[in-house]
């Protein structure tokens, strides 16, 4: 097996027209959703009309930043711009405004004993490349505890 020591960066994401208000809230240190102008329910991932009843009448809001860890894997594997930073968490969020998101965890060990299933999350926001990705945290959690 190779470890590379330095590799490729982190892929960063692109925005697209229907994703730059996701993107511009990351870069206010805002979670943002859509929230559907006819049905209330919010919407997550960005697209141009609401999952639930088909209106186009989504806008953007601002979210608590809360949720509970649905799910989650612990990878040992090293994705490109992983390098050195095995094991992580992938999750999966149960957002308080009803949608799931996928992200990372940081703040706590990548390990069973430390990720209990419906735990208090909140929104911290990482840096990657010139944009700033949304990742998870025990709520009330000192994000550089447990790097
Ligand atoms: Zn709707």
């Amino acid at each position: 097996m190779t470890t590379l020591k330095s590799g490729p960066a982190k892929p960063a994401p692109v925005p697209t027209p229907v994703t730059q208000p996701y993107w511009e809230g990351t870069q206010a240190g805002e979670l943002r959703l859509q929230q559907c102008g006819c049905c209330g329910k919010h919407v997550f991932y960005p697209r141009s009309h609401c999952p639930a009843c088909g209106a186009d009448a989504l806008s953007w809001v601002r979210t608590s930043g809360r949720g509970r860890l649905h799910s989650y894997v612990i990878s040992h594997v090293a994705m490109p711009g992983w390098a050195g930073q095995t094991p992580y968490v992938i999750a999966v969020v149960q957002l308080e405004e009803g949608p799931r998101m996928m992200s990372n965890l940081v703040g706590v060990p990548a390990d069973p004993a430390h990720l209990e299933l419906d735990m208090p999350l909140e929104v911290v926001f990482e840096p990657r490349g010139e944009m700033m990705l949304p990742m998870f945290k025990p709520a009330g959690a000192n994000q550089e505890a447990a790097r």
